[in-house]
């Protein structure tokens, strides 16, 4: 049961900022969902530790959120508090021998921004992808045949306990769009790259292009969670969309882009129930038509008491 009186009061004297009846329609890339009841930011790994536990122990349900960019919130907003990574925990980035350490809530772009700055390559494929370094490593996320799991050597986590215990990636179960993030209730505080030494001309030209590539193909121009849907073993989500003919396919405000059957983007004042009407449309139609059943990519958000 949330009590935000208690909630607010317990915040501010840990350090932790707190807003009530955000709506989740600005904090994601996809612009939908109703209010977050309670979004709390906090500023380091004590203060996170400590806001987890008062949670917990009040049975206050929570989740932790990246930057929104794979995230899908219901029109009547979440019930719970959402914890989201700042101060240090989203600007700390350092690098020692080929291996860089950053806060989970660094920018994938900034982390990728650092490897340039120390030439460092192997993190190339992540330039264009939105969101978070923990959202990177709950997704696994990945782009032109690379992904996280290639390059990811440990990540520092706050465990069910309360415990902060570092874990290395082999232990993660990264798999495409996959992580063991996805069956614990773990925070990710900090992750570490470890990168090879490279031309930093080469590692900014192949930054420059695949970015280019994504502009090029992608419908950055309206507001969505990019990829809707897994990629189904041997094969393409956005071919099969397209060759059941579904490119352009809308409801309300939602509609699978014209320009890449992929994504299905908010066209203007879509709602969450416009989005679910679309996939579920777009999955009965493949599914009918090829046998493939598509999975969905982003998560959804949902407060269970
Ligand atoms: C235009 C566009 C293009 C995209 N292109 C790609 C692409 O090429 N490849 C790709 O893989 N993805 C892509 N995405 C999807 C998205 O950017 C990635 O999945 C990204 O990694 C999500 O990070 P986030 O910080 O925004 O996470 P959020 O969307 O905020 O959260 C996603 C999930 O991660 C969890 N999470 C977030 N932070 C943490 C943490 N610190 N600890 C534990 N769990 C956490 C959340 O609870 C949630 O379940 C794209 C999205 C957009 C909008």
């Amino acid at each position: 049961m949330l009590n935000i009186d208690a909630l607010t009061a317990f915040c501010q004297a840990a350090g932790a900022r707190i807003e009530t009846d955000v709506p989740f329609s600005c904090l994601t890339t996809f612009k939908i969902g109703g209010p977050c009841a309670a979004l709390i930011t906090v500023p380091d790994a004590e203060t996170c530790q400590k806001v987890f536990g008062y949670l917990r122990e009040n049975q206050i349900p929570h989740d932790v959120i990246g930057r929104g960019s794979n995230l899908l919130v219901p029109d009547s907003g979440y019930a719970g508090a959402a914890i989201r990574l700042g101060g240090t925990l989203a600007e700390e980035i350092r690098e020692a021998e080929g291996i860089i350490t950053c806060g989970a809530g660094v920018s994938l772009k900034n982390l990728c921004l650092f490897a340039l700055d120390h030439c460092l390559t192997g993190l190339e494929f992540a330039y264009g992808i939105p969101g978070s370094v923990g959202g990177a490593v709950y997704m696994n996320a990945g782009a032109y045949d690379g992904e996280i799991s290639q390059v990811l050597l440990s990540v520092n986590v706050l465990d069910e306990d309360g415990a902060i215990r570092m874990i290395q990636a082999e232990e993660l179960d990264l798999r495409y769009r996959h992580s063991i993030f996805m069956e614990q209730n773990w925070i990710v505080l900090s992750a570490s790259f470890c990168l090879e030494f490279g031309n930093q001309d080469e590692i900014r030209a192949k930054m420059q292009d695949l970015l280019g590539r994504r502009k090029a193909k992608q419908p950055l121009e309206f507001p969505s969670a990019g990829s809707t849907f897994k990629r189904p073993a041997g094969n393409y989500a956005s071919k099969l969309i397209d060759e059941c003919g579904l490119r352009g396919y809308a409801v309300g405000g939602a509609q699978v882009s014209e320009k890449h059957a992929g994504f299905v983007i908010n066209r203007g004042g879509a709602t969450f129930a416009d989005v679910m009407a679309v996939c579920d449309h777009v999955r009965e139609t493949v599914k009918a038509q090829t046998g493939y059943v598509l999975e969905l990519e982003p998560e959804i958000l949902r407060a269970e008491e």
